[in-house]
């Protein structure tokens, strides 16, 4: 069996979190306080707040239908983006008036903007009306620093650098429905020169394969039937381990349990994408055919700035080999418009690589500094005004191929796993293909969490439309 190689928590640290949770549990049972968490950013910050909001239940904290009637307000925050950093500093700010008509109120921020010391301080000095303040390397101590927070009238502030330490056994609220969320590791070595994720995130550090079967199996126990693997670069996965497993291999062993019927991942890196996880793409049944690979850019000058690692003729190699051996796999991708030094020239070669891939759809951004990257210190010229007009012109041309590619759907029938009601239209359903195509269909709700089968009647550029067949191949 694989060998731990990273520091997982001690005995002893186990039994303090038990501790404290308990003390916690001495004040707050019975009490009806609530809890709101708002989180920005990507899927491992959602799943954070899972975590976040299992220890709040454990604790006996019960979820608030809105922000104005929480005893504790937490955001867990994101520092990718420059505007989801404004928003938080904004949200925070507008707290003010929320936190002096009740003391009593908890108000704490988390996440991956706390990781760096100057936008922690910035928050305490700001906003002195913060109780808690804590980063992304221990949020395991959240109970802890929670217990703290109720008994001071200060900033409780902890900020740990990254210490590799793999922590299980953190309860989690999932959010109801049919999928889950698994995060597999933690970190990134890439240093892509504009992120900001190894900083805040520290070094790759994978989860001992056991205790990800073990968490699968319970998932489907519970009624799951698809997972996504999580991970800032999941397709490295392994890596760390003393005794190898790699991400392939663990896909193969996860597609073994039994009730887990979908296994998607994200986000993988196209220098990790090894010819064994195409096989074992094409190979496994539970695995959809669908891959998220962000190009970030089309010019060879631009990966190269970017410390990507692939040329854009290796990244054209591999989508050739995905569609080689996965005929139908759906590919879904990020791309940086605006990166420092990218001329005209640069942008359309973006354009070029997205009309020849002609990706299912596409996450663009224009591009922004993040202090502490390589990047940052990159002498950028290109205007805001140019970087929105390049961003809209990519924006077009992607929406216009997502249609196309939709379109091939029409008059096809499609499986679909049914998630939910339709957010717009409640005589809707709403579920997934697992080339992760979006289908809204009429049906009845016992539909939900099943398989259906769907004769698509209309495409649009980010959904479709169908009729779900009955047993005989009808529409009904
Ligand atoms: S692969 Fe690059 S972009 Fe992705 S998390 Fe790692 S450093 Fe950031």
């Amino acid at each position: 069996m694989p060998n731990r190689m990273n520091i997982a928590v001690t005995h002893k640290e186990i039994e303090e979190q038990k501790y404290y949770i308990n003390e916690l549990k001495n004040r707050v049972y019975g009490k009806g306080l609530k809890y709101h968490i708002v989180t920005y950013g990507c899927q491992m910050n959602v799943h954070d707040s899972e975590k976040l909001a299992g220890m709040l239940t454990e604790i006996g904290y019960e979820e608030a239908n809105s922000q104005q009637e929480a005893d504790l307000v937490l955001f867990n925050t994101c520092c990718v983006r420059e505007n989801a950093e404004m928003r938080v500093y904004g949200n925070v700010g507008a707290l003010k008036a929320f936190k002096q008509a009740n003391p009593n109120r908890i108000i704490g921020v988390c996440g991956c903007m706390m990781q760096q010391a100057e936008v922690a301080n910035y928050i305490k000095k700001t906003f002195p009306f913060v109780d808690l303040i804590f980063g992304t390397h221990n949020l395991h101590r959240f109970p802890i620093l929670l217990l703290q927070a109720l008994d001071s009238n200060q900033t409780v502030i902890e900020i740990l650098d990254s210490d590799g330490k793999v922590v299980e056994h953190v309860p989690v609220k999932r959010a109801e429905g049919i999928s889950a969320w698994v995060t597999v590791m933690y970190g990134c070595n890439n240093f892509c020169s504009y992120c900001i994720v190894p900083y805040v995130r520290g070094r790759e550090r994978s989860r001992h394969p056991d205790d990800i079967l073990g968490e699968i199996r319970s998932l489907a126990l519970d009624g799951y039937k698809e997972v996504t693997l999580l991970g800032q670069n999941v397709n490295s996965y392994g890596k760390d381990l003393e005794s190898r497993i790699l991400f392939h291999q663990l896909l193969r062993k996860v597609n073994e349990v039994e009730g887990i019927e979908r296994i998607r991942f994200t986000t993988s890196h196209p220098k990790d994408l090894s010819d064994e996880l195409i096989m074992t793409m094409a190979e496994c049944d539970k695995v959809c055919k669908h891959i998220h690979l962000p190009i970030q850019a089309g010019s060879n000058r631009i990966l190269k700035k970017m410390n990507r690692k692939y040329t854009r003729e290796s990244y054209i190699e591999l989508v050739d080999k995905l569609r080689r051996h996965i005929p139908d796999i759906a590919l879904s991708t990020d791309i940086i418009v605006g990166f420092p030094g990218e001329t005209e020239e640069d942008f359309l070669q973006t354009m070029d690589i997205v009309e020849e891939i002609r990706y299912d759809s596409a996450f663009t951004f224009v591009y922004s500094p993040r202090r502490g990257t390589a990047a940052a210190k990159m002498k950028d010229e290109i205007g805001l005004e140019e970087k929105k007009h390049r961003l809209a012109r990519l924006n077009e041309l992607v929406a216009k191929i997502s249609k196309e590619k939709n379109q091939e759907y029409l008059d096809r029938n499609v499986d679909v796993l049914v998630e939910d009601i339709s957010k717009t239209n409640k005589e809707y359903l709403t579920g997934r293909t697992d080339t992760n195509k979006i289908v809204h269909f009429r049906g009845s709700y016992d539909l939900i969490g099943k398989f259906v089968t769907v004769k698509i009647t209309e495409a649009r550029a980010w959904s479709l439309e169908g009729k779900v067949l009955d047993d005989q191949g009808s529409c009904s």
